[in-house]
């Protein structure tokens, strides 16, 4: 059996660079570190980090002392104002990509417009985005929406570009003045296409990534949305023999949020499953795995 790794699978730009400040304020900062939420929809790093003495905090208002590290989907701007009064240091990981939406948002509100922004409601990045996008904007989630006559529309960065054409053609019907900032991140849209080619020449896909992880969840509908049998796993241990029988070729793709790591551990595991090989055997073999036949 035959597998491939897609090429983006891992860590995307802005991940990584949230990753490596936390574990650099492990090493560097004297007191105690916090991040609001998990660091990234990974629970191994989040355990990692918190082994470090980098811990996750869900309410800003028990952090009193120490550092702030912002994640890379950003914060409402109320947080980080209300982190800023109380003196806590911050150590903002922002990914630059989401920056950018933030300021596009807040410039389509200083415009004075309605700003809309495609994307999940309950997503981090999007009720940060929010907080830039003023009182009067609107999220659209795929369902339609009522807006204004003049609008701006953005995006969260792992939307779809089906999705986001999708809503501006309904917002074409009702508006008459629109100012659109495209703010879907380039990593994305890469992953995302890369995926669907790989499991449009694969007989199984097999998505790794942490299930409370909006980006990974969207591969996996991805590659069903091709017609291709897709298995979601969080490690190597939920791999189960019986997906492979039959398959000849197997796809692997990951989420933005996923370690290299894993994704060695999920294609080792995949291979000794499948050849019938011991864990010890299937590592020893190790090395580079991008395409591998067997
Ligand atoms: S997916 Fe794009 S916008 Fe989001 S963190 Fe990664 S690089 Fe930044």
């Amino acid at each position: 059996m035959r597998i491939e790794v897609a090429r983006s699978a891992g860590f995307c730009f802005g991940v990584k660079r949230a990753v490596q400040l936390a574990f650099e304020a492990a090493r560097t900062t004297g007191g105690p570190v916090y991040t609001l939420g998990p660091i990234i929809h990974n629970p191994e790093v989040v355990a990692e980090l918190a082994r470090r003495g980098v811990r996750a905090v869900g309410d800003p208002r028990r952090i009193k002392n120490g550092a702030v590290i912002i994640r890379s989907h950003g914060v409402h701007p109320r947080v980080l104002a209300s982190l800023q009064r109380r003196g806590l240091a911050i150590i903002d990981a922002t990914c630059p990509f989401v920056t950018k939406a933030q300021r596009a948002a807040a410039a389509l509100r200083d415009e004075g417009r309605q700003v809309v922004i495609v994307g999940e409601p309950h997503h981090p990045e999007v009720v940060a985005l929010k907080g830039y996008a003023g009182r009067n904007s609107l999220i659209c989630d795929r369902r339609p929406v009522r807006v204004k006559s003049r609008i701006g529309v953005l995006s969260q960065t792992t939307v779809s570009q089906e999705d986001f054409i999708g809503a501006l053609l309904s917002f074409g019907r009702q508006a008459a003045d629109i100012h659109i900032f495209n703010t879907i991140c380039n990593a994305t849209q890469i992953r995302q296409q890369e995926t669907m080619d790989l499991a449009q020449r694969s007989d199984l896909m097999i998505v790794v990534g942490g299930r409370n992880s909006a980006n990974t969840s969207r591969l996996a509908e991805l590659c069903r949305t091709v017609g291709k049998p897709t298995r979601s796993v969080e490690t190597e241990q939920e791999l189960r023999p019986a997906w492979f029988a039959g398959v000849r070729k197997v796809g692997v793709a990951a989420g933005a949020s996923t370690p290299a790591s894993t994704v060695e551990r999920v294609v080792r595991r995949i291979r000794g499953l499948t050849t019938g090989k011991t864990k010890a055997e299937s590592r020893k073999r190790g090395g580079k795995h991008s395409v591998r036949g067997n």
